[in-house]
């Protein structure tokens, strides 16, 4: 392998990714390539890059962003030499990746093969079984028909959930507490899987029943070397979404954080990972620990992790996409035992969600926006800004708000402050709602869990 040096690097994606993509990029002295949709025409991200180009004129506007030629043979006129994918849009794409690679253009992530293998939640799973990683009870093949399901419901007792194998997002997948709900959400999942994933396959597993999730932060080189970033605390969530996240996972015992960072490890070795990923698992009030999914990719609440570890990640992705290995000075993990956790970090997502409304998307200009700051405060934005209008057309994140401090306490108080100063008109937003989440005992005693949100109904007042 050898290192190569990028000149020009495409942003496939949009928002306050690709600004936080661009920022790594100047900072190694890099030129960059932004894509935009016909919506985005007045978008901030695509005015902070060195070229902008529009895709896909007569497309909807998330066709803009997954259109494979177009970003390709947009790509290879303009001379770059690397794209990076982001979040969520193309960024697990095993096609993409491919057509990347054929198109001699570096893909910022993992391979091809790598993504195909980890795109599919049910493969994910077998590759856990075969490197003797817990995962939790459930089918290993796609389900045949509801019979089959309410069998296995039968043997692992309810509750269970059925799931998408493609799923992402915290879309198709469904709790069920019977029989008869187990065939009535069998083509319910099935359906949604089809329509939003392109693949209908579905399994079954236990449902865990107030577990923590939490994630480890993985970086691999091309030379076969892997260290963890310490784990995320990322429990706090609606609608399988999360909200809140924090670092280090505190509140979980460090014999456990020692066994999934070693699972962890284990699980991108045994793939031959490359680049930063995450392994999701869900831990237990016992400590038991179970593998759920691999996300290869960077994730929205990677900023934690930066927090508190000082390593940049996304310019890390950028290092090792040229072929750089992780002893490198910009990265600095040449050894596991130079990761240094200090302090905490919590990120929150302000969107622009009415908490007052089930969460609804509102749109419109902001008329005024002031932002939060200060010692430790960390702001990821793509739209925060007065004159800034909110389309209905993507996600509703307006700015992640990042707090670090010394203690889990200072750093509560801290992003409590923080965002009290951001100040949003003209549109909605989940300020108040976050400013309760922050307030919580519960939250604050690290006692959170994945329902924590539904059965909290003051976090609402
Ligand atoms: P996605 O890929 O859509 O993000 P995940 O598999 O990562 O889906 O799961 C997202 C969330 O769904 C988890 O953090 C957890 O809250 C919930 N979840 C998933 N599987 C289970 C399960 N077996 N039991 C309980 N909750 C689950």
């Amino acid at each position: 392998m050898q290192e190569k040096t990028f000149q020009k690097v495409m942003v496939a994606n949009r928002g306050e990714i690709a600004i936080r993509i661009f920022r790594a990029c100047y900072d190694l002295g890099l030129r960059t390539v932004a894509i935009y949709s016909n919506e985005d025409t007045y978008s901030l991200f695509r005015t902070r890059a060195d070229e902008a180009y529009l895709v896909g004129r007569n497309q909807s506007p998330l066709a803009a962003y997954l259109d494979i030629p177009a970003i390709i043979t947009l790509a290879q006129r303009r001379g770059v030499d690397a794209i990076h994918p982001g979040y969520g849009f193309l960024s697990e794409n095993a096609d993409f990746a491919k057509a990347c690679e054929e198109a001699g253009i570096t893909f910022v992530g993992p391979s091809s093969r790598v993504l195909a293998q980890m795109g599919d939640k049910l493969a994910a799973k077998a590759t856990a079984i075969a490197c003797g990683v817990p995962i939790i009870p459930g089918s290993t093949e796609p389900l045949k028909d509801a019979d089959e399901a309410v069998e296995k419901a039968l043997s692992y007792g309810f509750p269970v959930i059925l799931k998408a194998a493609a799923g992402g997002g915290g879309r198709g997948m469904r709790r069920c507490d019977s029989e008869e709900e187990v065939r009535r959400n069998f083509e319910l999942v099935k359906g949604e899987a089809k329509k939003a994933f392109g693949n209908d396959d579905i399994f079954i597993e236990k449902y865990l029943v107030e577990p923590k999730h939490i994630e480890v932060q993985i970086l691999a080189d091309q030379y076969g070397n892997v260290v963890h970033l310490g784990e995320r605390d990322c429990s706090l969530q609606r609608r399988y979404q999360k909200v809140v996240e924090f670092a280090p996972a505190w509140s979980v015992p460090q014999e456990v954080r020692d066994a999934l960072h070693a699972d962890a490890v284990k699980i991108a070795k045994h793939v031959g990972y490359v680049n930063a990923g995450t392994v999701e698992f869900l831990v237990d009030k016992n400590g038991g620990h179970y593998f759920i999914e691999m996300n290869p990719r960077i994730q929205v609440e990677h900023t934690v992790t930066e927090m508190v570890t000082g390593i940049d990640l996304v310019r890390a992705q950028l290092l090792i996409a040229e072929g750089c290995p992780l002893s490198d000075p910009r990265i600095g993990m040449a050894k596991q035992e130079n990761l240094n956790v200090n302090g905490y970090a919590i990120q929150c997502r302000v969107t622009t969600e009415d908490p007052a409304n089930h969460f609804a998307p509102d749109t419109g200009k902001i008329t005024a926006y002031r932002s939060g700051g200060g010692f430790g405060v960390r702001l990821d934005g793509g739209n925060a800004y007065t004159g800034a209008v909110i389309s209905p057309y993507y996600d509703s994140l307006l700015v992640k708000v990042t707090s670090w401090d010394n203690t889990f306490e200072g750093t509560c108080n801290k992003a409590r402050r923080a965002i009290s100063e951001e100040h949003v008109r003209g549109v909605k937003t989940n300020i108040p709602f976050i400013t309760n989440i922050l307030a919580h005992p519960l939250f604050r005693a690290g006692q959170c869990h994945t329902k924590f949100i539904d059965e909290a109904p003051e976090l609402f007042e």
